[in-house]
């Protein structure tokens, strides 16, 4: 059991793991292929030590983080169109302040750092699966409506030969069905966790709040899962910790890219230290596309492709997550979407359990052991 102080020590522990210049050496050995060595007289100490804290989530925005804490009671007992009605307004009103257009995936951070060690090495990078890159995806089910068009849109991947993981919430307007659930996985779908509710402060909140409300959930599910988002993107040491101690093997609730300044900068798994545990980084979500761009089918097929095509060009591995609710009135999107994935022969399709499966192996016979320490 952990006590306040001793979870004060483990924070500060993380954040300081993932500022040490040889962990974040480590880890673009990793991606690149090749030793340790190799990479180390090529970096600069004082740009891999400012990294580092980009691998775990900073405190959010004033705004974000008041509007989380005092609107998630409130929106917990409000009707679901309400629900949605005012998180979308919230979110527009955030978006006028903190709104700045995609930044070229090239230009982040660490794909930077990566693309010139690569260039100087002359090395190919870690392959995913015998391909340049891979592709996730995923769907968090929000909603009863999420809920009700997912048979329909997991036809959609079937059609193709595709296979994704899907984020239930157990407590949040909807019961999801064994029956379905057990379906679904025998099928290749992947089940993953979304939580109990779609709670965007249960991160902030105390740990033993944040355990009881992962376990509400598992017992609920009643189905083995080793992966999970957090709402809103809401993912926290502590939370990490306790997804770590349930027996989790990735989190996908870190950013790419984002406007509000929380992102990892980076497209390429990495293994928390001193945690078994596995973070896979959103490339780009459907609501990103319609809600915040207001795209249509065309322009939102298109701006996702973009990134994606430039995931594949860093040799990474792109998610994209989506809400059935939203991609019922955006087939075309997604149809457009999953048959230009089919037809990529450079790209491994993953489900995430799978995508870390294989990367926890090969870091295992790397390094020698699943712990990464
Ligand atoms: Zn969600």
């Amino acid at each position: 059991m952990y006590t306040g102080r001793e979870t004060k020590t483990r924070k500060a522990e993380i954040k300081s793991d993932v500022s040490d210049v040889h962990y974040v050496v480590k880890l673009f050995a990793f991606w690149l292929d090749v030793p340790v060595g190799e990479v180390e007289p090529l970096v600069n100490q004082k740009d891999i030590e400012k990294l580092g804290s980009l691998l775990v989530k900073k405190q959010l925005p004033f705004f974000d983080r008041y509007a989380r804490m005092f609107g998630q009671p409130i929106l917990g007992f409000l009707p679901e169109r309400l629900r949605y009605r005012i998180t979308d307004v919230a979110k527009a009103i955030r978006n006028v302040k903190y709104y700045h257009a995609i930044k070229r995936v090239e230009r982040c951070a660490f794909v930077k750092i990566y693309l010139e060690l690569k260039r100087k090495l002359n090395v190919p990078g870690l392959r995913w699966n015998g391909k340049n890159a891979a592709v996730v995806l995923t769907h968090d089910i929000d909603s009863s409506k999420c809920y009700r068009y997912l048979p329909r849109l997991l036809e959609l991947e079937r059609k193709f030969g595709l296979r994704s993981s899907v984020n239930f919430l157990t407590h949040w307007g909807y019961t999801v069905d064994a029956a379905l659930v057990r379906s679904l996985s025998k099928d290749g779908f992947e089940i993953g966790l979304h939580g109990y509710t779609h709670d965007a402060d249960l991160g902030n909140k105390p740990k033993r709040f944040i355990e009881k409300h992962i376990s509400r959930a598992l017992k609920d599910l009643n189905f083995p899962v080793v992966g999970y988002r957090a709402p809103a993107f809401g993912v926290s040491t502590e939370l990490l910790e306790v997804l770590d101690k349930k027996g989790f093997k990735y989190d996908s609730s870190m950013k790419l890219i984002d406007h509000i300044g929380t992102s990892a900068e980076l497209c390429f798994p990495y293994k928390y230290p001193g945690l078994n545990i596995w973070e896979i980084p959103l490339t780009v979500q459907d609501d990103r596309v319609f809600r915040d761009k207001r795209l249509n089918d065309e322009e939102g097929v298109g701006i996702v492709k973009e990134l994606v095509e430039r995931v594949i060009k860093s040799n990474g591995v792109a998610v994209i997550n989506t809400h059935p609710r939203l991609i019922q009135k955006h087939v075309f999107f997604y149809n457009d979407l999953l048959e230009w994935l089919a037809h990529r022969s450079d790209i491994w399709v993953a489900t995430p359990a799978h995508l870390i499966a294989y990367v926890e192996d090969l870091w295992v016979k790397r390094w020698g052991s699943a712990a990464n320490d």
